[in-house]
Parts: C-alpha cells; structure tokens; sequence
C-alpha cells in the first residue's frame, strides 16, 4: 500500500518553519530538535527532511545521500552530546515508532535519541 503523506502534521510545520523549535543540528537533508515533553536529560528528535511517513518508508524510498547524511547526523550528535559510550561517555538509546502498535503519535519519520539518565530494559 503506497504511504499516504500528511503535509499538516507538526513536523512538517517545524519544517516550513510554521512553528518554532529548539534546534540541536541541522544538515542538508536532516533537522534535529529538542523534544517538547523530554523523557530524559537529552531527548532529541532527528528527522529527515523529505516527506516519509515512517521508517520503513524513508529506509526504502529515501536517496542513499539522504540516508547517510541522516545516519551520521545522529552520530554527530551523539558526539555533540558527549554520550558516546566508546568516548566515554555513558550511552544512549534510538527509538522509532512506526504505525499504529507501536502508537506513533506524528506522522513524518523520527528517531528519538535519548540519553543522560539510566534507561532501563524495553524488551524482556
Ligand atoms: P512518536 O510517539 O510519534 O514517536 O513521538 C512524537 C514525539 O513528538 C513526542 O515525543 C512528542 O513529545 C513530540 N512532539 C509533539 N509535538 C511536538 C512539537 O510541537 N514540538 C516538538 N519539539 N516535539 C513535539
């Protein structure tokens, strides 16, 4: 089934710059913002800027240069934040959620990067 973009969801405003947000690093094909409600010390979304619906959508349909650009984005970032646990730093974790199980609440593809306290177990 072909994914059906909605050009009025949050992210594609922040996007326009309809609606303001709190920028953490910003590259030709990526934009990364602090989350509104942040679970964690550091909770940065990162999103690509092209109109994907979710992660599989973006994983097959995005350009190789899309894909790498975003990709060491979030490593950059990690850097930037100094939570890389090979550097020293304590770690973090990627989270997507894609469609209706795992209750995706805005509809263009995000990663959340979440670090700066103790994560627990998601899977058992
Ligand atoms: P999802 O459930 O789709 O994986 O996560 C969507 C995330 O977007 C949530 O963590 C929510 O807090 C965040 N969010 C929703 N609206 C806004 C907004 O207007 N600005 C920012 N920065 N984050 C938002």
């Amino acid at each position: 089934m072909p994914y059906t973009y909605d050009t009025q969801n949050i992210f594609a405003k922040i996007l326009r710059g309809e609606i303001p947000n709190s920028t953490v690093m910003e590259t030709e094909h990526t934009l990364a913002f602090n989350d509104i409600t942040p679970q964690a010390p550091h909770h940065v979304l990162v999103i690509p800027k092209g109109a994907y619906v979710c992660y599989d959508h973006f994983a097959l349909e995005a350009s190789e240069a899309e894909i790498v650009d975003f990709t060491r984005t979030i490593g950059k970032l990690c850097a930037q934040l100094g939570v890389q646990p090979g550097e020293g730093g304590n770690g973090f974790r990627l989270i997507t959620n894609a469609g209706e199980d795992a209750i995706q609440e805005v509809p263009h593809m995000h990663i959340h990067l979440v670090a700066g306290r103790g994560l627990g177990r998601i899977l058992q």
